[in-house]
């Protein structure tokens, strides 16, 4: 069998007047006051456990959008006994009729979903029109076209036989049921995580989180459009500890795949080793953590690369992606006109809601994380080794609003040069010319994490340098350009160290994590 060969879904421009702009603001104003109460969705079942939360938008947190319920430990067991019961028909069901139901789902999202999967994720996440449609139209598509394109060439991925011994591949399911823990940060990433498992016959209990709430339930809608089975994606909600204690508890856990913070990550894997005497078969862990990515310039560097790698690197979608920019490492030479065109560029970003699309950067996604950032500054701005040379203001009387913040150090072990902030806040340590190789050793040391990194030169034996020095410093990699925005297909997305478990998102990779082959011989 063959697939439509898998192509990246292009962006659109959101000019002024055009029809996706006039569709999307359209849909913003009316997702803004629709007041939508969400379910947990279990099997066929919508469930209302009457115990609530309010979903608000972040750049204007005392407006409430909507509610959702929140499941107890026994809807827990309910969405765990809802995937079994659906796990025997959806594993026998041939892969291209499953293929077929994503590429669907990926077709209503490019098509009648798209303004208001969009608008969700403005609202809810506070993205910006043109950081939702990167992530939640267009990378999102991506990933269902090419784990369709990457699930079938595992497929077709077949041992030597020969006239009179004929060896087979069964990528059979995981014996069980997959868990998928998704983050608030990516659209994409929280449809991705259950789907990917699914595309590959698995049964999946998801638990999103409580600040993805709303376009979680625009994901839920498009899943069940296209066809999706009752049972094969349950969908709970509420507290990720006991959530998570239930589910390791269970005998047919058979994997979970996640994607979050480190801690809660080495929770996870605590809290499965400590089951599994319970479990049928062994667990697949597959995560993606933190990171404290690094930009480091050579002496040859061009100062205008440099500037857009930090300015695109650390400010866009307001520095919270794992893959943000947030040590930079330069030269002393470079440092007066990176320091100059840094300032400029940063005073010139406007921040607000994304309802107004000239906004460039919102705001932070809640309180706690608003807070985090808030004292890291103040502290930044107490410090004798610290000084912020461009923005440290905050506001949360509306929004959780942070300026876009340089802070730059004379320490490069200083406090925001090694933990992550997830926010739109930089850190820079300005080194001496002469210290290059001591530089990239500093960069590889600083942190545990090794998610994203990016060196900015000119000279071919500074880049390889660089790309040997700092071999296990990232997972990701870029040269001359900023260590953000992996696309599908293009730029396979992971980490290893302290950054997760690097199976590559969007890569066959990925997704023969959730294939369990039985090699099959057969002789005559
Ligand atoms: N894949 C995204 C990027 O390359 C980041 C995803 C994340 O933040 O988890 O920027």
């Amino acid at each position: 069998f063959h697939v439509p060969k898998a192509v990246n879904e292009p962006v659109k421009a959101y000019r002024p007047g055009s029809p996706e702009k006039e569709a999307v603001l359209a849909a913003y104003n009316t997702m803004w006051n629709a007041q939508i109460d969400v379910p947990l969705y279990i099997g066929s079942d919508e469930i209302r456990t009457g115990n609530t939360k309010n979903m608000s938008a972040p750049h204007d947190h005392k407006h409430v959008v909507g509610t959702y319920h929140l499941a107890e430990k026994k809807h827990v067991d309910m969405a765990i006994e809802s995937a079994l019961a659906a796990k025997n028909a959806w594993a026998d069901l041939a892969w291209e009729q499953r293929a077929a139901i994503f590429l669907k789902a990926a077709e209503l999202i490019a098509g009648p979903y798209r303004a208001k999967i969009n608008a969700a994720t403005m609202i809810a996440q506070s993205k910006t029109i043109f950081q939702a449609e990167i992530d939640a139209a267009c990378e999102l598509i991506d990933f269902l076209r090419f784990n369709v394109e990457f699930m079938t060439q595992i497929y077709n991925d077949q041992p030597k036989s020969n006239s009179d011994m004929w060896n087979r591949l069964e990528y059979r399911p995981l014996e069980g049921f997959v868990y998928a823990i998704t983050p608030f940060n990516f659209t994409a990433i929280a449809a991705n995580l259950p789907a990917s498992a699914a595309m590959m016959g698995n049964v999946v209990v998801w638990k999103p989180s409580d600040s993805q709430v709303f376009s979680a339930k625009v994901i839920i809608d498009v899943f069940r459009e296209a066809g999706v089975p009752d049972g094969v994606i349950n969908v709970v909600f509420g507290d990720a500890a006991m959530i998570s204690n239930r589910i390791f508890e269970h005998a047919d856990f058979a994997g979970i795949h996640f994607t979050g913070s480190t801690h809660v990550f080495k929770d996870i894997w605590k809290n499965i080793g400590n089951n599994i005497d319970k479990y049928k078969t062994y667990p697949r862990i597959v995560g993606e953590t933190g990171g404290k990515d690094f930009v480091i310039a050579h002496p040859s560097a061009n100062v205008k690369q440099v500037v857009t790698g930090i300015v695109r690197g650390a400010f866009e979608f307001q520095g919270q992606k794992c893959s943000a920019a947030s040590r930079g490492y330069i030269p002393q030479s470079l440092w007066p006109a990176v320091k100059e065109q840094l300032i400029a560029d940063v005073k010139s970003m406007k921040m607000g809601s994304p309802a107004d699309f000239s906004n460039f950067i919102t705001a932070v996604i809640h309180e706690g994380s608003f807070d985090k950032l808030a004292s890291y500054i103040d502290q930044a701005k107490k410090d004798s080794d610290a000084e912020i040379i461009v923005g440290g203001n905050y506001d949360k009387s509306v929004g959780y609003f942070i300026e876009p913040t340089v802070i730059v150090t004379t320490n490069p072990h200083y406090a925001t040069m090694e933990t992550e902030l997830f926010g739109p806040v930089m850190t820079i340590y300005v080194y001496d010319d002469k210290q290059w190789s001591e530089t990239l050793r500093l960069v590889d040391e600083t942190s545990p994490y090794a998610l994203t990194g990016a060196v900015f030169s000119q000279d071919r034996y500074a880049i390889a340098e660089a790309t040997e020095a700092l071999k296990n410093a990232a997972g990701n990699f870029y040269i001359n350009d900023k260590p953000t925005g992996a696309v599908v297909g293009m730029q396979p997305f992971g980490g290893a160290r302290a950054s997760g478990t690097n199976d590559k998102a969007g890569s066959a990779l990925n997704l023969l994590r959730w294939a369990s082959p039985r090699t099959i011989k057969e002789t005559f």
